[in-house]
């Protein structure tokens, strides 16, 4: 065990002020990570205000993480010291069951081990994130990052990177494909990145109409702005897919109009509950799916798809001492478009 500087919140009330965890030393099967930039998830202020419930404090936030491999336990195949490694929202799960077997452990049947908020294995020992010097981490939930990348500006992939991939990755966005991205923050630009790259036609549907500029600059083809009240009828019936990245509550019926025939709605931000009446998918056939980060194998594959197509986040860095004015800037919508901790200021 070794003392590891951090950032916690002791209560759903309390800021994130420094704070002292112990990580392990690697077991068998273990990596120590030396974490160099960790990205801020809006799952992150979710979690330590305790809006999901059940929040476990202190929290040690952080599932964006990337860093280098410094030690590796005496069993470890994959990884050795030096390489530059990811590690995404969960860190272990059950290994046998249905969707462990599948590689979509994110599904466990016992419930994936989460990077923190949650117990390790054995039920009781808290797991603690990436506003964090170091992690130690078993070598199967351990990603590649691939050479050359920008770190800072891959660490928002292990989360907001395959959180869009995947629904677009699983349902078959084909290009040529009119998909809407709803809510341009920290998914939803991503979104915009790897839909494009997939070769879709790609709108941005937001609620701040100054962000029209940013939208076509990360690439989006068309920008609608939900305060115009003729939005939601003139673009009806447009979309064959719909990514709704929105972290507040709001009315998925009036999005689920914008779909086409045979059109499918994925929602990925997690709001409080909304209800949906059956009308919208009824008429014209539409689908409502949800879906949640992705598994291991689905993250190296976002990763190695985002070196191959250039496809990085806009990022602002910022020292760990700023991170309560980075929540509160997330909360206002005013984040372009992924605030990313550089460690280094917690090592000083
Ligand atoms: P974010 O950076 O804060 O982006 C959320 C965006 O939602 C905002 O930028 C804003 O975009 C829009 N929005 C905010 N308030 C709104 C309102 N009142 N009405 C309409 N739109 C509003 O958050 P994020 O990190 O991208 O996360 C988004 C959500 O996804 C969160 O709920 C998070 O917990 C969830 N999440 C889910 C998964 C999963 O596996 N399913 C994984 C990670 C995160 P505009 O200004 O463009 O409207
Ligand atoms: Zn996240
Ligand atoms: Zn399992």
């Amino acid at each position: 065990m070794s003392k590891t500087s951090a950032y916690a919140a002791v209560s759903s009330k309390s800021p994130l002020a420094p704070h002292s965890i112990e990580r392990r030393e690697p077991g068998a099967h273990e990596v120590l990570i030396d974490i160099l930039y960790c990205g801020v998830c809006h799952s992150d202020i979710h979690q330590v205000r305790d809006e999901w419930g059940g929040s476990i404090f202190p929290m040690v936030p952080g599932h964006e993480i990337v860093g280098k491999v410094v030690k590796v336990g005496d069993m470890v195949g994959k990884w050795k010291e030096g390489d530059t490694v990811g590690v995404g929202c969960f860190v272990d799960s059950c290994r046998k069951c249905e969707a462990c077997k599948d590689g979509e452990e994110q599904f466990c049947d016992e419930g994936m081990t989460a990077t923190y908020n949650g117990y390790e294995r054995d039920g009781k020992t808290p797991t603690y994130g990436g506003y964090s010097t170091r992690i130690t981490v078993n070598e199967d939930y351990v990603l590649r990052i691939p050479a050359g990348m920008p770190l800072e500006r891959v660490a928002p992939l292990l989360c907001a990177g395959i959180t869009t991939y995947s629904p677009l990755n699983h349902f078959g966005v084909k290009p040529g494909a009119s998909v809407a991205i709803v809510g341009l923050g920290g998914l939803g630009h991503m979104g915009v990145k790897i839909a494009k790259a997939m070769g879709a036609k790609v709108t941005v549907v937001s609620h701040s109409s100054s962000k029209r500029n940013d939208a076509l600059s990360l690439g989006a083809d068309d920008f609608i702005a939900t305060l115009d009240e003729n939005a939601f009828t003139e673009n009806a019936k447009r979309f064959d897919f719909i990514l709704d990245t929105v972290s507040a509550k709001h009315d998925y019926n009036s999005y689920l109009n914008m779909l086409r025939r045979n059109g499918r709605m994925v929602l990925i931000g997690i709001p409080e509950p909304t209800v949906i009446s059956a009308v919208p998918l009824i008429f014209q056939r539409r689908s409502l799916s949800g879906t949640l980060i992705g598994g291991i194998r689905e993250t190296q594959e976002m990763l190695d798809f985002c070196s191959q197509h250039g496809v990085l986040s806009d990022v602002e860095v910022i020292p760990i001492q700023k991170i309560n004015e980075a929540y509160e800037r997330v909360l206002k919508s005013d984040v372009h478009y992924r605030f990313v901790i550089d460690i280094a200021s917690l090592k000083s």
